[in-house]
């Protein structure tokens, strides 16, 4: 199994090390055909790209798809937007879906909720549920519609790392995301999806990405880890978009 697009990587906009061109040319020089700068969504109070940012990206980007258009590898530009509310809401807004090549979507700690009311189910009931089975499940629940409701309202690529900041039910949500032709990540920083999760996932239509989430150059396009958990779940090569023999 050999990766031959990175589809989740971080840059200086957000708080990864390295810049744009640094991430283009470390793709370069793993044989990468194609990487996305996904930096945070501007809902995320502290790594967040503001939205006037993105704009200035996608000048960038397509400067130096141009400036290296002999190396053969596509650079696109995607971010990797917040979760913010239980009724599916994302902190990008269609303006900027419109100036996307690749749209992600995570949870994160971190990201500013849409309301009062999303900030005490994204948060306290998500703490109290480690603790406690019965809120366990059911925040569990609430956690994979709302996920299922953004895929239903947004142009949705990839789910990044599930299961990994907050749980959801992985079958519910791989039927889901089949239906909208949204992939879910094997994410090679995190480890999610887990072995044991994935193949619930396969139980379903989904596709698969296996994504480095670098927030250094250096880690472009190493997603060892990652494929190591798809080869333990017996994943089969044409699942996963990303990959090839
Ligand atoms: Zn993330
Ligand atoms: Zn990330």
């Amino acid at each position: 199994m050999k990766i031959n697009g990175d589809y989740h990587t971080h840059t200086v906009y957000s708080h990864g090390k390295g810049t744009i061109e640094d991430n283009v040319k470390a793709g370069i020089k793993k044989g990468l055909k194609a990487i996305a700068i996904c930096d945070h969504g501007p809902g995320h109070l502290t790594y967040g790209v503001k939205k006037e940012k993105l704009y200035e990206m996608r000048k960038e980007i397509d400067f130096l798809n141009d400036k290296y258009k002999d190396s053969h590898i596509k650079i696109l530009l995607g971010v990797e937007a917040n979760l913010i509310s239980y009724d599916g809401s994302i902190d990008i807004d269609d303006e900027i879906v419109e100036i996307l090549d690749i749209l992600l979507l995570g949870y994160h700690f971190g990201a500013l909720p849409k309301t009062f009311k999303d900030f005490y189910k994204l948060y306290f009931y998500n703490f109290v549920s480690k603790y406690n089975k019965i809120w366990e499940e059911k925040v569990k629940k609430m956690n994979t519609i709302a996920f299922i409701r953004a895929m239903d309202k947004y142009p949705i690529d990839i789910i990044t790392h599930p299961n990994a900041k907050i749980r959801v039910d992985i079958k519910e949500l791989s039927k889901a995301a089949a239906k909208v032709n949204t992939a879910l990540e094997i994410n090679a920083h995190h480890g999610e999806l887990s072995s044991e999760n994935l193949k619930l996932a396969l139980e379903e239509e989904v596709k698969f990405y296996i994504n480095s989430d670098a927030h250094d150059p250096i880690d472009v396009g190493e997603v060892e880890k990652g494929i190591k958990i798809a080869k333990k779940a017996n994943v089969p090569i044409d699942r996963i978009v990303n990959i090839e023999e």
